[in-house]
């Protein structure tokens, strides 16, 4: 096992109750994720401010209910969302998302 396993996704499913996407790591660990997590933090240039890094998507503009109609893989390092709302213009690369992932957990565990 490589430190590199840490950024490669075996499976992308939704959860036994479809309120989550789980994504299935090589080195063992599973990331949980809200749908409409992922769409707010989709990192295209319509959502963030590429000179300033300042998000402009605003969360009330998200709908409650967004979910993925599909996922492609980009290559080897990334995943595009097609979202209910009709936005699929940003790139989630894998290393984006599993530090989504671990900084959610750390999270979790400093409460
Ligand atoms: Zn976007």
């Amino acid at each position: 096992m490589s430190a590199e396993d840490k950024y490669v996704p075996l499976e992308i499913v939704p959860t036994e109750d479809e309120a989550r996407l789980r994504i299935r790591w090589k080195d063992g660990v599973a990331s949980e994720f809200v749908p409409r997590q992922l769409r707010l933090l989709c990192p295209c240039a319509g959502c963030v401010d590429e000179m300033t890094g300042v998000r402009t998507l605003l969360p009330e503009y998200v709908d409650e209910s967004v979910y993925p109609m599909a996922i492609h893989y980009v290559g080897q390092y990334a995943l595009q969302f097609v979202w209910s709302d009709g936005h699929s213009a940003g790139l989630y690369t894998f290393a984006y998302l599993r530090e989504m992932s671990d900084s959610a957990l750390e999270g979790e565990g400093a409460g």
